[in-house]
């Protein structure tokens, strides 16, 4: 009988076969050592943080990103206080990759306005920040799905090594703080963009209050109720009443509804929503998502409202033009919501309040109705002055009994002192140029 154990020590094919086994495992067991041993160290040196695309500081922390990559690429330019190795590793690293974010409104009368913002795009970028490297990984997971916005979710994470763990809060600090302060003493308009409400454009200087001139009382009763209303959450959440107010400015075009609003949101310190019924696209259940997600502290603004529901006529003349889907219904469900303790603050314009249905205009859906009309001898005077100054009292007076009877709208008073801004007297040697013969009061 052959001895097993000799047959195989003897045997050189399988002393051969186990030689390879070996070497087999070694390897592997070395490269699984050398895996756990850069998971260790990855572990032990490196530190990030991952930011969702539904957080507040993502956008932030990507307009931040998107100006530090400007001033890297300026430091990496010049060496500015950093290394020679540094530079180098810097101009290695930088892809220049950039998104383009814009923003896209189409006017009434046609004409379009853009505004671009440059964000880093998708993928690794390298940046430097306070004496550090930070890795910067923009990614899309094409198959989740942001409820909120519809949109792909994305994240970015920032990773460095974990002795510089604090420069991750002073970069959230510094992104919060610089988004702030762009729109410190402005205001952001929204537009709605898909299922989500975007800034268009820069934000815009605020508008003063003393700058859209209404007649007596009516701008400071409107102010009262706004302020009133946002002290007061608690009250309506005591009672189980919904948290919102909806206000109707109506009146004859140029009669500063829009502007007055613009100013009324640059006094509160909010943030202005404009949504057109009209727009292309929009259905019932879009409209009641974008006024659930409006932004915190935004008035939102629905512009002649009755342009929207005013189209019987239209639809017929016109269906392959017929734009918005949105049901007279869809609106009237959109404005009662779900009872939510969320702060809504809704303002609608028209020209004509007589075409629109009661149903729209009933409290709860519209809380306070403000007619603002043609100049009123008050605002005629009060626009003078403040377009000459004080010491031209008599003439605004001259300049008011001129225009007596007649109906011009304040956007009218303004273009004519615009024409001429150099002299008073010329405004009133020059007033019936406003009186339309054909349209006395
Ligand atoms: P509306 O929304 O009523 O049609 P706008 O607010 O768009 O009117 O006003 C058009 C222009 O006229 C703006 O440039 C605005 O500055 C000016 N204007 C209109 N009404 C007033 C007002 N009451 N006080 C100051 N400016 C006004």
């Amino acid at each position: 009988m052959v001895d097993l154990s000799s047959f195989l020590t003897d045997n050189p094919y399988f002393s051969a076969g186990f030689g390879l086994l070996g070497v087999g495992a070694g390897v592997a067991v070395l490269r699984q050592g050398a895996r756990r041993g850069a998971d260790l160290m990855r572990r032990q040196l490196l530190v990030s943080m991952e930011i969702p695309s539904h957080d507040k500081s993502y956008q932030w922390v990507l307009a931040w990103l998107s100006r530090r990559g400007a001033e890297t690429i300026r430091v990496a330019d010049s060496g500015a206080n950093i290394s020679w190795m540094h530079r180098r590793i810097a101009k290695a690293v930088l892809p220049r990759h950039m998104a383009v974010q814009t923003s896209y409104k189409q006017h009434d009368n046609g004409s379009v306005s853009t505004n671009f913002t440059m964000v880093p795009g998708q993928g690794k970028h390298v940046f430097y920040f306070d004496g550090t490297f930070i890795q910067v990984d923009r990614q899309r997971n094409a198959k989740m799905i942001d409820i909120q916005s519809a949109a792909p979710f994305e994240t970015v994470t920032l990773t460095t090594l974990s002795r510089d763990r604090r420069i991750f809060s002073d970069i959230l600090a510094e992104a919060r703080e610089h988004a702030l302060a762009q729109n410190e003493g402005r205001t952001v308009l929204y537009t709605s963009f898909g299922p989500e409400w975007r800034p268009f454009g820069l934000p815009r200087k605020r508008r003063l209050l003393e700058s859209v001139i209404l007649d007596r009382g009516v701008s400071e009763g409107i102010v009262d109720d706004v302020r009133d209303f946002i002290s007061n959450g608690k009250w309506y959440d005591d009672r189980g009443i919904p948290y919102r107010r909806g206000y109707l400015l109506y009146g004859p075009p140029g009669s500063g509804k829009t502007s007055f609003i613009q100013a009324l949101a640059g006094e509160l310190g909010y943030n202005i929503c404009i949504l057109n019924l009209s727009e292309r696209g929009l259905t019932d259940d879009r409209l009641n998502h974008l006024l659930t997600v409006a932004p915190e502290r935004s008035l939102v603004l629905l512009e002649d409202i009755d342009a929207a529901f005013n189209r019987g006529r239209q639809q017929s003349e016109q269906a392959a033009y017929q734009q918005s889907m949105v049901t007279f219904s869809g609106l009237l469900n959109a404005l009662d919501g779900v009872a939510s303790s969320d702060e809504r603050i809704i303002f609608m314009t028209t020209n004509h309040i007589e075409r629109l249905d009661p149903a729209l205009i009933r409290p709860g859906r519209v809380d306070t109705k403000v007619y603002l009309g043609n100049a009123t001898p008050h605002q005629i005077c009060k626009m003078f002055t403040r377009f000459y100054g004080n010491e031209y009292a008599n003439l605004a007076q001259q300049f008011a009994c001129a225009l007596e009877g007649y109906s011009v709208s304040t956007a009218q008073l303004q273009g004519h002192f615009v024409v001429h801004k150099r002299g008073a007297q010329a405004a009133v040697d020059h007033a019936s140029a406003l009186i339309d013969p054909h349209t006395p009061q």
